[in-house]
């Protein structure tokens, strides 16, 4: 039972990764008008800060149909994309190699290999970048480290 609690968590941070991503990585690239250290979520085109509701990964983007709920732009697809890139990833893997603590330090990997691929893809921001990539680090090493200590509690139960 405990067990199974440990996994579902894992599986829930993993979507949480998935979200935090947008605004870590798409935030790093080039002409993003937010910065990484800010931690509310904006409209790229009208600048109106989203709603807890709004952020919703994966969902919110479903039910407004890839569209601000404000000016009907259209919301940029790679927050879309990243957030079920690593959401499904991240929670395959644990689950065909039944929660593996290995999975870890392979999520770390793949998801600063995917920061990386977006970065030399899309070309990185000018401005603020040193300040963004010390607070996506920062971000990623807290998140990472949460996780770490689910697969901990998990090898402890097993
Ligand atoms: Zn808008």
């Amino acid at each position: 039972m405990i067990q199974l609690l440990i996994k579902t968590a894992i599986c829930i941070s993993f979507y949480i990764i998935g979200a935090y991503a947008t605004t870590d990585i798409l935030r790093l690239l080039k002409g993003h008008p937010v910065s990484v250290g800010n931690s509310d979520c904006f409209c790229e085109s009208c600048g109106c800060k989203l709603t807890l509701r709004q952020q919703i990964p994966i969902f919110s983007y479903l039910s407004s149909q890839g569209k601000c709920r404000n000016c009907g732009h259209p919301v940029s697809p790679g927050n879309f994309i990243l957030e079920v890139l690593f959401t499904t990833v991240f929670v395959l893997a644990a689950v065909i190699t039944g929660f593996r603590p290995v999975i870890w330090p392979f999520c770390v990997l793949f998801y600063e290999a995917v920061k990386l691929f977006c970065i030399i893809r899309y070309g990185k921001r000018g401005r603020e970048l040193a300040k963004g990539l010390f607070f996506s680090l920062l971000g990623n090493a807290v998140n990472f480290s949460l996780v770490g200590v689910l697969f901990f509690f998990l090898a402890l139960v097993c």
